[in-house]
């Protein structure tokens, strides 16, 4: 299946009736269900339907990630399709200006779009896998102000760490941490790399690593499996041991963060990694579109005072 255009997206969807159609398939393959359980359904309208057991009516946007969405429902395609397709991402600027529609409600899109963008389950990582850490926002001293102030947005602090975790020929994740200390390493070790399938974990020498690998929480299971290279001598590549794969994506979240989304707060950090890796572990997919909705359509409402809410 070749991967679709924009063009095709706003020909193939251009009704509520034709975007539903969709949103239905993707949310019941089996058939229309009420949260009831129940598969009798009677369709009232083209987008009302009623269960005959409990007598509910509901839509295929109810409870969802579009719940009680004002805006029409084919620009929320445009826009996860332009988010799917931007490798680094959209800003709700530019959103705001190719859809029409005010900031607000562009940013808040985004957002909800993006919240969608979360694995459920995923696999654990295996074979070699590469983890480094990143400074978000950087050396404040040897930054221009306005991408100090662009990285930092209103009331955010400076420096934000990310831990990056990429299997070589795998998926990339990253997450949002409050330090780097041993034992937080050894958590998100624990969480995404299995003891078992592992060959070998190749870092920095960041101190905390030999703790978090080889020593206590983890009481040894990756023990042996431990790579790394000696970046405070200068040495970056030893043969296959590097960290330059997991590196390489760190640089794509930094361009993100700089050229696209401009104003980043640490409260939302974590949603913006969750987006970039969503759409990196799925860049040769030609269904991307079709599982981002898919997402959408299962996943929690995300309301507006949840989202500004202070962290
Ligand atoms: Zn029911």
């Amino acid at each position: 299946m070749p991967a679709m255009t924009l063009l095709d997206v706003c020909s193939k969807f251009d009704s509520d009736a034709r975007c539903r159609e969709l949103l239905e398939r993707l949310r019941w393959p089996e058939g229309v269900r009420c949260d009831c359980g129940d598969l009798g359904i009677a369709r009232l309208s083209h987008k009302l339907f009623q269960c005959r057991k409990c007598r509910s009516q509901f839509t295929v946007t109810a409870g969802t990630i579009f719940h009680d969405s004002h805006l029409p429902l084919i620009k929320w395609f445009a826009a996860v399709y332009l988010i799917c397709e931007s490798r680094k991402g959209m800003s709700a600027n530019q959103l705001k200006r190719m859809l029409g529609v005010s900031y607000k409600t562009a940013w808040y899109l985004c957002h909800r779009i993006r919240a969608a963008m979360q694995e459920v389950n995923p696999e654990p990582m295996g074979g070699i896998v590469e983890v480094d850490e990143t400074y978000i926002g950087g050396k404040k001293a040897n930054m221009h102000k306005w991408k100090r102030d662009q990285i930092e947005g209103r009331g955010s602090v400076g420096k934000e760490i990310v831990i990056g975790l990429r299997q070589r020929n795998g998926t990339l994740r990253f997450f949002h941490v409050r330090d780097i200390e041993s034992g937080t390493l050894a958590k998100y070790i624990k969480e995404n790399i299995s003891a078992g399938d592992v060959e070998v974990i190749m870092t920095d020498d960041h101190a905390s690593y030999p703790k978090a690998i080889e020593g206590e929480p983890l009481l040894g299971d990756y023990r042996g499996k431990h790579q790394t290279v000696q970046h405070t001598a200068g040495e970056y590549v030893r043969g296959m041991v590097h960290s330059n794969t997991v590196e390489n994506s760190f640089s794509l979240l930094k361009r993100g963060i700089m050229g696209t989304w401009h104003k980043i707060s640490a409260k939302h950090l974590s949603r913006y990694l969750d987006e970039m890796t969503f759409r990196f572990n799925r860049r040769e997919d030609a269904d991307i579109f079709e599982q981002t909705l898919q997402f959408m359509v299962t996943a929690d409402p995300l309301t507006y005072e949840n989202l500004t809410r202070a962290a």
